[in-house]
C-alpha cells in the first residue's frame, strides 16, 4: 500500500480520511467508503499500489521482468526513458491546496523533466460511447437508462456509428441520490472496460463494453457499414457495371441509386427509371427513403421494394436487372423486371453475389469505443502549482503533456483543461470512485523542470524517480505497443 499524505490518528484509533469531501472516520484495520483508503496501524494508507509503466518491448525483444517491491529497482539506472509514474494508486489531493502526492523528476533524452501525478476526483466528467452500427438504437436525444435511471442520452450519430453521451455532472449531482449512484457505477464499469446494460427510451436495449462488439436487442453486432449508401455506390460502381442495370443501396441516411449517381454517369450507364421514395438531395442520393429502424440499412423496412415509388415506363425495360443491397451487404436481393415492368425476385448471379460479399468483407468489425472526458478542477491544478492558470496555459502552449494512466489525452481547445482519453489505452482498473458521487481517475502532467519552476510549481516537493524505490509497494505495467512514451515533454516554450 502506498502511504497517504495525511495520518490524523485520534486517541481511539479512529482516523479521519481527508482525501475527499466525504471525510470518512476509519476504524483501525478498516477501509473508508470508497475502499481506496484504509486505517493501517493508525496510519492512513492508499490501499492500491502505485502503478509504474515501463516501455513496451520492441518487437521480438523480451520484457524486462519486474517483480513487485523494491528489488525491482536493483541494478537499474532509472531514467524517464525506462519508467513512468502513473496516477493509478497515487492518491488524491483534497482539499485543493496540497501539492500532488507525487511530483517526480526524471531525465528524458537529456532533458530534466517533472511529472506531477495525482488521482483526480472528477465531479465534472462523462463518457462518450461510439457504437459501430447503423442499426436504429433510438431517436437522437432519447434518454439512456441504466437500472431504470437516466444516465445519459443518444447524441449525434457519426459515420457508421451511433453515439451515446453518458454520465456528466447533471446525472451525478442534479437528480436523485439513486440516479447519481447508478450514473457513477455505470461510468466506473465502462471506464474500467466492463460491460454495461443500457436501455434507450423508444429504442433498443444495449450491452456496451470498450473494445467489444455491441449487443443490440440481444443480437451481437458483427459489421460496421462500409459507408453510406452513396459511398457504397461510388466504391463498387465499376464492379457492378455490366452485371446489373441498376443498384439501389438502402441506407437510413443517404440511399444511393447507381444510374442516377455521378458514379453511374461516369460509367455511361443508361438511366433505369426506377424511382425511389424520399427527398432527392443530389443526383442518385436520397434522404428519408423510410423511417429509422432495425431493417435494411438502419431503416424500418424488411421488403426493399417498398422504397420504390414507381418505375418510369419510358425508361425502364423488361428484363432490367436490379440489385437492392444494404450498406453492410447483410441484406441483398436480386430482381428482374417482367413484361409489365414489375420486379420479380430471382437468384442472384454469382458475379453480383461476389460484389455483395465484398461489401461485407470491407466492413470492419463492429466495436464499442469508450472515451472518458473530464475537466481538471481545483485539486489537480493547485496540486501542480500555486498559480493554476500557468499550468493551463502551459498545457495549451503544448509545453506540458497530459496523460491519464500513461495514455495520451486529447486536450480540448478553449478554457480549462478538459481532456478526453480512450479507456482502451489505459491500464486495467485505472478508475475508482468516491461516494460524493464522483469518478476518481489518474492524471499526469509532464513538462521540463525549468518550465515547472517558471509556472510556480511546488519545487520543494520534487523528488527523483529513483526515490520511488523506497515506496512500500509499487506495481509495474507495460504500456500498449505503439503508445507514445508519456515522459517525453513537449518542445515548445512559454511566452514570457
Ligand atoms: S470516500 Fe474514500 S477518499 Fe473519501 S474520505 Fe472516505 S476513504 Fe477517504
Amino acid at each position: 500500500m502506498s502511504e497517504a499524505p495525511e495520518t490524523a490518528a485520534a486517541g481511539d484509533g479512529i482516523i479521519r480520511c481527508d482525501a475527499c469531501p466525504v471525510l470518512c472516520r476509519i476504524r483501525l484495520g478498516q477501509q473508508g467508503a470508497c475502499n481506496r483508503y484504509a486505517n493501517e496501524g493508525g496510519r492512513l494508507v492508499r490501499t492500491d499500489p502505485l502503478l509504474l509503466a515501463q516501455r513496451a518491448a520492441a518487437a521480438g525483444a523480451p520484457l524486462v521482468p519486474f517483480a513487485e517491491g523494491a528489488s525491482a529497482w536493483e541494478g537499474r539506472v532509472i531514467s524517464g526513458a525506462d519508467l513512468f509514474v502513473t496516477g493509478i494508486g497515487a492518491g488524491t489531493t483534497y482539499p485543493d491546496y496540497k501539492p500532488a502526492p507525487f511530483i517526480v523528476a526524471a531525465e528524458y533524452e537529456g532533458v530534466d523533466t517533472v511529472t506531477v501525478v495525482t488521482e483526480g476526483i472528477f465531479s465534472y466528467c462523462g463518457v462518450k460511447v461510439k457504437i459501430d452500427t447503423d442499426r436504429f438504437i433510438g431517436p437522437e436525444q432519447a434518454a439512456v437508462r441504466c437500472d431504470g435511471e437516466q444516465v445519459g442520452h443518444v447524441t449525434t450519430a457519426e459515420y457508421g456509428s451511433q453515439m451515446l453521451a453518458l454520465g456528466g455532472v447533471r446525472h451525478l449531482t442534479g437528480g436523485s441520490k439513486k440516479e447519481g449512484n447508478v450514473t457513477c457505477q455505470m461510468m466506473l464499469d465502462l471506464c474500467n472496460r466492463g460491460p454495461v446494460e443500457l436501455a434507450v427510451d423508444e429504442g433498443a436495449t444495449l450491452t456496451v463494453q470498450s473494445g467489444q462488439a455491441p449487443v443490440i436487442d440481444g443480437t451481437r453486432e458483427e459489421r460496421m457499414r462500409v459507408g453510406c449508401g452513396s459511398a457504397t455506390i461510388g466504391i463498387f460502381a465499376r464492379q457492378w457495371h455490366g452485371h446489373a442495370d441498376e443498384v439501389i443501396v438502402v441506407d437510413d441516411h443517404i440511399t444511393g441509386v447507381l444510374t442516377e449517381h455521378q458514379a453511374g454517369r461516369f460509367l455511361d450507364m443508361r438511366p433505369a427509371g426506377v424511382r425511389v421514395r424520399g427527398r432527392r438531395s443530389t443526383p442518385g442520393r436520397y434522404f428519408q427513403v423510410a423511417e429509422p429502424g432495425r431493417g435494411w440499412g438502419g431503416t424500418n423496412i424488411d421488403d426493399p421494394l417498398t422504397i420504390i415509388e414507381g418505375i418510369d415506363r419510358k425508361r425502364a425495360w423488361p428484363g432490367l436487372r436490379l440489385l437492392m443491397v444494404s450498406t453492410t451487404g447483410e441484406h441483398a436481393a436480386w430482381f428482374e423486371l417482367d413484361e409489365n415492368l414489375r420486379p420479380v425476385e430471382r437468384k442472384m448471379p454469382d458475379a453480383v453475389a461476389k460484389v455483395v460479399e465484398r461489401i461485407g468483407e470491407n466492413c470492419e468489425p463492429a466495436l464499442c469505443s469508450v472515451l472518458f472526458m473530464a475537466g481538471a478542477g481545483g485539486s489537480l491544478r493547485a496540486g501542480a502549482t500555486e498559480n493554476p492558470v500557468r499550468l493551463t496555459r502551459s498545457v495549451k502552449e503544448a509545453l506540458t503533456r497530459v496523460t491519464l494512466g500513461g495514455a495520451p489525452a486529447y486536450v480540448w481547445p478553449g478554457g480549462g483543461i478538459t481532456v478526453m482519453v480512450d479507456v482502451a489505452a489505459m491500464p486495467d482498473n485505472a478508475f475508482g470512485y468516491v461516494p460524493t458521487p464522483a469518478i476518481v481517475g489518474p492524471i499526469e502532467f509532464t513538462m521540463p523542470l525549468d518550465v515547472y519552476a517558471e509556472l510556480g510549481g511546488h519545487m520543494s516537493q520534487v523528488r527523483p524517480l529513483s526515490s520511488l524505490s523506497r515506496e512500500s509497494r509499487v506495481r509495474f505495467t507495460t504500456l500498449k505497443p505503439g503508445q507514445p512514451w508519456p515522459a517525453a515533454p513537449q518542445k515548445k516554450r512559454l511566452p514570457r
